[in-house]
């Protein structure tokens, strides 16, 4: 028996990952397969891992992607940083502070939480606060609050979780290639990402660093890291000058994360994230037209992932089906607490761009008319443009 020709459908991708994925990425992927240790692919290793340390701006030598989902990213941080009994220290505004707790207790955590309501974030005295209370060995915190749209400044904390000589772990998975992430002048010991996100690449990798305190921890462990897969000390020496076999590397996924890399340090970093705010101000400006509030507190709105509240009286899934079968343009409902209360619109990566926001706003006035809202014909794409323009 065999299944239909693979026919994907075009679509814009404005949810919260998978971005849209740039052309030359796409072309990178397809390109000839080689061995995992052919001289070619160690030599593109090398030159990604140069590409992905200038990114998150640091020198660690253990910077590498993981061969798997930021979620792995995630797991690879923590098992590497946590030893069964520790104390870590986990904050909660929105999902992925969640999954970080269930992820750190079945690496044996002993895990306290300090938790804010969704689409707030922690001020410096709260993690002082919960670090007395816990005392813990690692703190883990999320930069980029993508099931809420808040952003979580890093700096600040840092150097309290410093002082208290914790170490400070973060998922950096929404906001890296998106916003500035610093991890050595901010003293990050532990960072992930994903491909997906703004970086602008198919799913399936997951960026990760870990800094001299972190490696120092790593390298005199009691116990061995509790995954064999995710475990960095074996992992350094696939990805370090000794080249010892490990696992089979997603080689086309490594093509595809190196022109990723190449296309944003082509076009600047300072370039890159302007992009994304620019497009962020101006697809506010136009809901504000619409009378669409953003969930996040004003001082922390994400510029790639744009959290806003649904209207009252609009049906969610009639608006976001639409939006797919008609416009070809894909964003994400809510997640847990917020399903059917929120919509998040994504500017990640190769999606920040002016015709997508100027397409999404005509599209989203046209379906908000169809429901009977509200609403001035044309402003919200002119209030879009203004900005553009400016
Ligand atoms: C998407 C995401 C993850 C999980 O990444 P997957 O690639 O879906 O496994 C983790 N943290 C944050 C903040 C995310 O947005």
């Amino acid at each position: 028996m065999t299944a239909p020709a693979l026919n994907p459908p075009k679509r814009i991708l404005m949810g919260p990952g998978p971005s849209d994925i740039h052309p030359r990425v796409l072309e990178a992927i397809g390109k000839d397969t080689v061995g995992h240790l052919d001289p070619f692919y160690l030599e593109t290793m090398n030159e990604m891992q140069n590409m992905l340390r200038a990114l998150m701006k640091t020198e660690n030598p253990l910077t590498f992607a993981v061969s798997a989902t930021g979620s792995a990213g995630m797991e690879t941080a923590i098992v590497n940083s946590v030893e069964p009994g520790d104390n870590m220290l986990v904050c909660i505004n929105g999902v992925f502070g969640n999954r970080m707790t269930d992820v750190a207790e079945r690496a044996g955590a002993n895990v306290s939480n300090i938790e804010k309501p969704w689409g707030e974030v922690f001020s410096v005295d709260d993690i002082v606060q919960g670090i007395e209370q816990s005392n813990p060995a690692v703190v883990g915190i999320v930069m980029a609050e993508t099931s809420t749209g808040a952003f979580q400044p890093i700096k600040e904390i840092a150097q309290a979780v410093r002082d208290a000589g914790a170490l400070l772990l973060v998922d950096a998975v929404t906001s890296l290639g998106g916003m500035n992430v610093e991890v050595d002048n901010w003293g990050i010991d532990i960072l992930y990402s994903g491909s997906q996100k703004c970086l602008s690449c198919p799913p399936g990798l997951a960026p990760v660093s870990f800094g001299p305190r972190a490696v120092e921890k790593l390298n005199n462990r009691k116990e061995k890291v509790r995954s064999w897969y995710l475990d960095a000390t074996m992992l350094a020496s696939y990805w370090g000058e000794e080249r010892v076999y490990h696992h089979t590397a997603p080689i086309n996924m490594t093509y595809a994360l190196y022109e990723a890399l190449r296309v944003i340090h082509e076009e600047g970093l300072e370039n890159c994230f302007k992009r994304h705010l620019d497009t962020h101000r101006a697809l506010k400006a136009g809901l504000e037209t619409l009378r669409i509030e953003y969930n996040a507190d004003p001082n922390h709105q994400l510029p790639m992932l744009n959290a806003v509240k649904i209207p009252d009286g609009i049906d969610d899934g009639a608006v976001r089906s639409s939006l797919l079968n008609e416009f070809g343009i894909e964003i994400g409902g809510g997640l847990g607490a917020f399903k059917g209360k929120v919509w998040r619109i994504g500017l990640m990566g190769y999606a920040a761009r002016e015709k997508n926001v100027v397409l999404f706003l005509s599209a989203l006035e046209e379906l908000l008319k169809r429901q009977g809202y509200q609403l001035e014909p044309g402003a919200a794409v002119a209030a879009a443009n203004s900005i553009f323009q400016s």
